[in-house]
């Protein structure tokens, strides 16, 4: 199947500082693309591109084959492209079910048996939503919150849903169900670019990643290619995981040393290695694979 959306050198600026740089990726209907990397790589201005937050300063954003190029953000939702932002932008003295109607703002659907069943379909697939839907949003828990600013996103039947930092602030185990939600939409044939920074739990979930590092591509496979140590050395060297705790480790259960190591802790990274007799590079890739076997 021809990819739904696809960018092309893309390249995004504020002012003098130069945040995106000839990137290039794309999404198929039933995929999850992450977007993986550590803090101002750029992941963030790349999905805002998408959506038409920021105009690219070079570079081509194609919906179903079609430019976006000058297309407004209000538009290009209409297209069926719906953005969940990072902070989840929830109205939090707002009811839930008044949260998802707002999702429906600017569809033409607001008000109409269609909104109310694009909502209800929502209700349906989010139990909790709807138990809650009276209840101001923001007295609901972080992680169902998230799905709140899932739901209200789905509202506008999307084609492609752009998701940034769904785990941000969130357990592993609520980030592991938000996942599992993601892996159904995507079941169900949406398209789907996460930006993440928990990447082994990320890709548990994404069918291909791409990782920025300074506003570029430095690797982009399927999590399979992306176990190789290049991807390990260049995101971890370059500080991106928040917390990485390390249990029995796949390559040999004779290493299998726990090891919390924070991502851009690249001392401890050496230190480890040393330990091992391998190099950082080696041991990068091994918490990687370790990273992957979570559960
Ligand atoms: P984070 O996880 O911190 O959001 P990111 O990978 O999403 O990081 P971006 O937010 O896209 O990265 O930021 C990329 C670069 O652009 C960073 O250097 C950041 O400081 C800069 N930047 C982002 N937004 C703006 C802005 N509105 N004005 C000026 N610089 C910006």
């Amino acid at each position: 199947m021809s990819a739904l959306l696809e960018v092309r050198g893309l390249r995004v600026t504020y002012g003098g500082v130069v945040a995106v740089r000839d990137v290039s990726l794309s999404v198929r209907p039933g995929e999850v693309l992450a977007v993986l990397g550590a803090n101002g790589a750029g992941k963030t201005s790349t999905l805002r591109a998408v959506s038409g937050l920021v105009r690219p300063a070079a570079g081509e954003v194609l919906l179903d084959g079609a430019s976006l190029r000058g297309t407004s953000p209000e538009a290009v939702a209409r297209q069926g492209v719906a953005h969940v932002p990072a902070g989840r932008g929830i109205f939090p003295t707002l009811s839930v079910a008044d949260n998802l109607r707002m999702g429906l703002y600017g569809t033409g659907r607001d008000g109409t048996p269609d909104g109310r069943a694009a909502v209800e379909e929502v209700l349906e697939s989010f139990p909790i939503l709807r138990e809650r839907q009276a209840q101001a949003a923001g007295t609901m828990s972080g992680g169902q919150q998230q799905q709140l600013a899932l739901g209200r996103a789905l509202v506008q039947r999307p084609r492609l849903l752009l998701v940034d930092e769904m785990s941000m602030g969130l357990s592993p185990t609520v980030v592991a169900d938000l996942f599992a939600l993601v892996a159904g939409l995507r079941d169900r044939g949406l398209a789907v670019v996460m930006v993440e920074q928990f990447v082994g739990q990320a890709l548990q979930v994404a069918d291909r990643a791409v990782v920025l590092e300074q506003g570029q591509v430095v690797a982009s496979g399927t999590p399979d290619e992306l176990s190789s140590d290049d991807l390990a050395a260049a995101y971890l060297g370059g500080g991106g995981e928040p917390s990485v705790t390390v249990r029995p480790a796949p390559l040999s259960a004779a290493e299998s040393l726990p090891v919390d190591l924070p991502g851009r802790d690249v001392r401890k990274l050496e230190q480890w290695a040393a330990e091992q007799g391998i190099t950082p590079r080696q041991a990068a890739a091994r918490l990687l694979a370790a990273s992957l076997e979570r559960t």
